[in-house]
Parts: C-alpha cells; sequence; structure tokens
C-alpha cells in the first residue's frame, strides 16, 4: 500500500508533538525485551494508571523471563492479583517457559517469531518488536486504529479485511528508521488515547489537525457513531 499524500505532515506533526507533550510511562524507560512484554500483557484489557501502579511490583517479585519461567503457576496469579482477566498471567507464564525452553532465554525480536508464543497476536508481536527491538513493525490496537481511519479515511477494496487494510496502511506511513518508528508507534497510541478519543474527539487542540482528513474537515465532533470497529487485542 502507498502512504497517502497526508502522511509526512501528520508524521511530522505527530512527531514534533509526542517529543514535547508524550506521556511519562515506566515502560516507555526501557528496551528490555522482557519487561517491555509484560507491560504488553498487562495492557492488554487493563488502564494505563493500573498497569502503572502494578507493573513495577511485578518485576520486583519476577526481574527475568528465567524469574518468571521457574515460579509456580499459583504465585504467578498472586503477582498478577488487582490487575483481572488471570488467562494473561497463564499465558506470560507459559511464554517464560517457551522462551527459556526454545529460545535460550532471549525473547525473539521478529514479530513472526513472537507470534509462535502463548497469548501473542498480531499486535502484541509487532509491538514486542518496536518497542523493545526499535524494529519496523507497526502495532494497530484500539485507540491506533481508530486515529488512522479518522486521519487517512482508508478505503477497503480488493476483498481486504478492515484490520488487514489498517495494519498495511500503519507500515505504510511508518518512519524508515527503527528509533523514529519507535516513537511514531507511541505517538499514535497517545493522540488515541489523549486527544482523538473515541467519543470525543478534541480536534481543536489536535497537533495533526491541519493534516487530518476528519479534523480538516471539520467532522471531528459528532464521532461517537463512526464505527470503532477494529480486530486488536489491547485496549488501554
Ligand atoms: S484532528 Fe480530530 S479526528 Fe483528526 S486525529 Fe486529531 S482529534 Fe482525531
Amino acid at each position: 500500500m502507498r502512504a497517502p499524500s497526508n502522511a509526512l505532515s501528520f508524521k511530522r506533526r505527530l512527531l514534533r508533538w509526542f517529543r514535547r507533550a508524550g506521556r511519562q510511562l515506566p515502560w516507555r524507560a526501557t528496551r528490555d525485551p522482557y519487561q517491555v512484554l509484560v507491560s504488553e500483557f498487562m495492557l492488554q484489557q487493563t488502564q494505563v494508571a493500573r498497569v502503572a501502579e502494578y507493573y513495577p511490583r511485578f518485576l520486583k517479585r519476577y526481574p527475568t523471563v528465567r524469574d518468571l519461567a521457574n515460579a509456580a503457576p499459583g504465585h504467578v496469579r498472586e503477582a498478577w492479583d488487582g490487575l483481572g482477566y488471570y488467562r494473561r498471567a497463564d499465558n506470560l507464564h507459559r511464554l517464560a517457559q517457551a522462551v527459556v525452553k526454545h529460545h535460550d532465554g532471549r525473547v525473539p525480536d521478529r514479530p513472526e517469531v513472537l507470534r509462535t508464543l502463548p497469548g501473542v497476536g498480531p499486535y502484541t508481536a509487532a509491538a514486542v518488536a518496536t518497542f523493545a527491538y526499535e524494529r519496523r513493525a507497526a502495532p494497530v490496537d484500539t485507540n491506533v486504529a481508530r486515529v488512522l481511519r479518522r486521519a487517512f479515511r482508508p478505503r477497503l477494496g480488493n476483498g481486504m479485511r478492515g484490520d488487514r487494510m489498517l495494519r498495511e496502511l500503519a507500515s505504510a506511513i511508518l518512519p524508515r528508521r527503527g528509533k523514529a518508528a519507535w516513537q511514531f508507534n507511541q505517538a499514535l497510541m497517545d493522540l488515541g488515547a489523549t486527544i482523538c478519543e473515541a467519543r470525543k474527539p478534541e480536534c481543536p487542540v489536535c497537533p495533526v489537525q491541519t493534516a487530518c482528513r476528519t479534523g480538516k474537515a471539520g467532522r471531528g465532533r459528532g464521532l461517537g457513531g463512526v464505527s470503532e470497529r477494529a480486530s486488536v487485542e489491547r485496549a488501554p
């Protein structure tokens, strides 16, 4: 897929805003793949503020992938207490065991290999690849999908599914350098979580308004009825 005509301007504005106003989150201060994985599992179905509270505690108890792999299942669930959706804890535990057994304790860096691990789908695989390894991968969660749909208003074609089309769009507009891709992906998430919200997009104060097809057309208000359909794993 080719990048839309407004992609360059969108990218520049978004990155400029992120460098000034991006959220300081504990998992953004690390590139440790295990720590990034833990944060991504926690962020599936749990709000950022709550994860920020539990994340350091969990890592203190299980500082490495080997520590987690060697833990008793009951203890892992106990450490997960307060986050809910315990299936994530079970999957993370099994994932740690698989990493130790099949990957010599090193979390893989390629999305296609990450996807073979328990509890890892397309979103988490791309998230770990970019947030831990600064690889050029595009994780598309609910927030990112919403921003992309509004900013670029892509049309489905050739029988392509909506989620696949959004992933291809996200890849087409991704910066070439891994470090910039890391920032761009984090920035898209911040924009969707704080300004381009589902029910109330704040177009008048949005840093990308002049590069956004919805914001430019003055259609930001009253978007509550726009379909928010997206095939994603994480919705912080
Ligand atoms: S201008 Fe409005 S619709 Fe476009 S990205 Fe910003 S908040 Fe979302």
